[in-house]
């Protein structure tokens, strides 16, 4: 029984949304999240990526 994390109402399992409030199921909801996540991540390692060829690339040791 999906439970509304709104209202605290308990839905019909095959429900998108909450019968009461009209609000998205937790099941249907996290589905989302969990891909913005994940390009999330994809982000991060390539701006790690992008800091290491920029260490390799620029001059050090110019200033002083
Ligand atoms: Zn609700």
């Amino acid at each position: 029984m999906p439970k509304c994390l709104y209202c605290q109402q308990d839905n019909p399992p095959n429900d998108a949304e909450c019968g009461t409030c009209g609000m998205p199921l937790p099941e249907h909801a996290h589905r989302a999240p969990q891909r913005r996540q994940r390009r999330f991540m994809w982000f991060c390692i390539g701006l790690t990526v992008f800091c290491f060829a920029m260490m390799l690339w620029l001059p050090r040791g110019t200033i002083g």
